[in-house]
């Protein structure tokens, strides 16, 4: 730290992403990528737009946010695109959170919102998940604070049903609540349906799981008009230009082409039934998910020793060092050879 940081941030402790090794040297399980590439139609339209680099790309991104509203059902005023979703969540902790209205999310979930809210400023509550990891809707109702759920949760990959959103919804009417879906495409229950009812809803997707688009950072939040135009706020207020304009063509390729990703959304879910039976075989428990990953644990090794001699063997997991959770992985659904190389490995560690 250098004499001249400001004493706001000297305590903030900032997100850890997964492993980014460069060369594809790992069968790289470990920060939830899809394993196909983008539609075709994505690097098309983007070879396009690199003849228009010499100017600013459009700061409404209104061609973009049309083509969202039209395949949700929602008004372009309706939604707000961001570098990244995580950008957008950014936007949420410093649009409706401060010391007055303090932040909510599980004890175990994504674990960027307690680096959002410190690097913000604002107070937070952990809320212990059950002992299964099942979120209790009940500890969030009514508690007045702004309510961050991953739905499905990461790591976890447990999923909340729609109606006890919902309950949480109309408990907190004076609160926004932030349903952070960026696992829903692969088997969960979006809220996005809600919007229309509820003016305290945020819901949050990205580009980056189910559309292979991780590398091109994009999201979006979908919400009553009033909530975004509070965000446009903050967006106006650090970075008009958020999205690039390769960023936009792409996006707008990624979703003429939906059927691509449905189909690779349904193979990942088959890979990932494969993968759990399979994992079970091999005396894993696996927590149910509706993501594309599962988190597993073996009484046969703790987590942290099973991620190192994975390494060692070429695949990537994601091990948290934290409580309740470090004898778990988290373990990306890849394509069924990655998978197959992963059992391979664990077969031969556990020598099963
Ligand atoms: C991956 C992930 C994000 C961030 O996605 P980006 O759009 O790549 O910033 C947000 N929330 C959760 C729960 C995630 O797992």
């Amino acid at each position: 730290m250098s004499r001249f940081f400001s004493s706001k941030y000297a305590q903030l402790s900032p997100y850890v992403p997964g492993e980014q090794p460069q060369g594809m040297l790992y069968t790289k399980l470990n920060t939830n990528e899809s394993p196909y590439p983008p539609s075709q139609r994505a690097a098309q339209l983007a070879a396009e737009y690199t003849r228009q680099l010499n100017l600013y790309p459009d700061p409404e991104c209104a061609v973009l946010r049309a083509k969202l509203a039209q395949t949700y059902g929602v008004s372009a005023d309706e939604v707000i695109l961001g570098n990244g979703s995580d950008e957008v969540l950014n936007f949420a902790f410093m649009a409706f959170c401060d010391a007055e209205t303090p932040a909510a999310f599980a004890d175990v979930t994504y674990g960027f919102y307690p680096v959002f809210a410190a690097l913000n400023g604002v107070p937070y509550e952990e809320i212990p998940l059950r002992e299964d990891f099942g979120i209790d809707a009940d500890d969030y109702c009514g508690i007045g604070k702004t309510i961050f759920i991953a739905n499905p949760n990461a790591p976890t990959g447990l999923m909340l049903p729609r109606t006890e959103i919902e309950r949480i919804l109309r408990s907190n009417p004076n609160n926004v609540v932030v349903v952070d879906e960026a696992y829903v495409d692969f088997g969960g229950e979006s809220s996005v349906p809600l919007v229309r009812e509820y003016d305290n809803l945020l819901v949050v997707h990205t580009f980056s799981k189910s559309r292979s688009m991780a590398g091109a950072r994009l999201g979006y939040g979908i919400a009553n008009s009033a909530l975004i135009q509070d965000m446009n706020t903050i967006r106006n207020s650090t970075n008009p230009y958020n999205i690039n304009s390769m960023t936009i063509a792409m996006g707008m390729g990624v979703l003429e082409d939906a059927d691509y990703t449905r189909a690779n959304c349904a193979r990942i879910a088959e890979t990932r039934e494969y993968t759990t039976r399979r994992l079970m075989e091999l005396g894993f428990e696996v927590i149910p998910s509706k993501a594309n990953f599962v988190f597993a644990r073996t009484d046969r090794l703790c987590g942290r020793e099973l991620y190192l001699k994975l390494k060692e063997r070429g695949v990537l997991v994601r091990n948290f060092n934290k409580d309740r959770i470090s004898d778990y992985n988290r373990i990306t659904i890849g394509t069924v050879e990655q998978m197959d190389a992963l059992l391979n490995a664990l077969g031969a560690i556990l020598e099963v």
